[in-house]
């Protein structure tokens, strides 16, 4: 096991062989998004932490972002010098603390605003007051997670796609406080990864996840009905609109615990019935089948969660 960096002491920030990086970068939350932002900053140039509750997911972390650069690689994308160099400016920690030396600081905690919101006020405890504090919630409102902090025109919504490496989009949200400085220093940020940037309102689900709940909902709503099978479900969609994926091999790699997520906030936003989410997903997420970061969900998958495997 990738053993994890003990934080270092503030003093020690200075003497980091990192510093020459031109910016630092803070993700908090090392699960599949998390991961791929660290590693797409990483590869950028940035000096990053990637943090993580426990020292066993920062350390599984560690092992998403080489999984994810391993894949690159093999894609022959990435020549494994520039793999090695982006591992060097990737770093782990336990916690917050070492978020006080990040000029922008990337949350991808679990969907929920209540996390989300407590997650921010003790982010801004310990950011340096100019730091960006940036949310790649799929659907939350920017402005009601701003509302946790003191300062909320530091909030912004940074939103990636996953799998983070292969995925050239990235959605900036500001919201309804966030200062024009803020969002453009994201916007700037997220060019600089190399990605194509759209701006959507704050508004529940932006303009991807409300278009994607949708999608992926009906297909679970016709296999809940007996529409089709899975795998014609998928082939439909696949052969008859050119999607790169199947709806279901997307919410498995999704993750269909944040699928629901994004449709009850949907539906908590808009009280919309197009967003009621269908009782197969919320008995499959009950049921902990989570797709490929639990090995089950509508498919089977090696039970390695992986970052780097998607094609969407
Ligand atoms: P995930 O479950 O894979 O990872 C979340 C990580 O956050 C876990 O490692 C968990 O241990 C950690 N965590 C939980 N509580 C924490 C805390 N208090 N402090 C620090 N870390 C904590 O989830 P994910 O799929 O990476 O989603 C993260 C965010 O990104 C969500 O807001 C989600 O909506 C959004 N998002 C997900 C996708 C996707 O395809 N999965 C795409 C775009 C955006």
């Amino acid at each position: 096991m990738t053993s994890v960096t003990p934080a270092a002491p503030a003093s020690a920030v200075d003497s980091d062989p990192r510093s020459s990086v031109r910016h630092r970068v803070f993700v908090v939350g090392a699960g599949i998004m998390g991961s791929g932002i660290a590693a797409q900053a990483a590869l950028a140039g940035y000096a990053v932490t990637l943090e993580d509750v426990s020292e066993e997911l920062a350390a599984r972390g560690r092992r998403l972002v080489e999984e994810a650069l391993d894949g690159v690689v093999q894609r022959g994308k990435l020549a494994p010098s520039a793999r090695e160099e982006g591992l060097r400016n990737l770093d782990v920690a336990i916690g917050l603390r070492r978020a006080d030396s990040a000029e922008i600081i990337v949350e991808a905690a679990p969907e929920s605003l209540e996390l989300k919101k407590r997650l921010f006020a003790e982010i801004e405890s310990v950011a340096s007051p100019q730091a960006i504090l940036a949310t790649n919630t799929s659907s939350l409102p920017i402005t009601s997670i701003a509302a946790a902090v003191r300062d909320p025109g530091r909030v912004v919504g940074l939103h990636f796609f996953n799998p983070v490496l292969a995925m050239p989009l990235v959605e900036l949200i500001p919201g309804a406080r966030t200062r024009p400085e803020v969002t453009e220093a994201a916007r700037a940020f997220a060019t600089d990864l190399g990605k194509r940037v759209v701006t959507s309102r704050d508004t529940p689900g932006f303009v991807t996840s409300r278009a994607l709940a949708v999608l992926g909902n009906e297909a679970v709503w016709m296999l809940y009905e007996g529409t089709a099978s899975r795998d014609d479900i998928d082939a439909a969609y696949k052969l008859g609109f050119r999607h790169p994926m199947g709806p279901l091999e997307l919410l498995d790699l999704v993750g269909l615990d944040t699928a629901l997520a994004i449709l009850d906030i949907l539906w908590d936003g808009f009280k919309d019935t197009k967003y009621r989410a269908c009782p197969l997903l919320r008995t499959m997420v009950a049921a902990g089948k989570l797709g490929r970061k639990t090995g089950e969900g509508f498919y089977t998958h090696p039970t390695t969660p992986s970052v780097a495997g998607g094609t969407a």
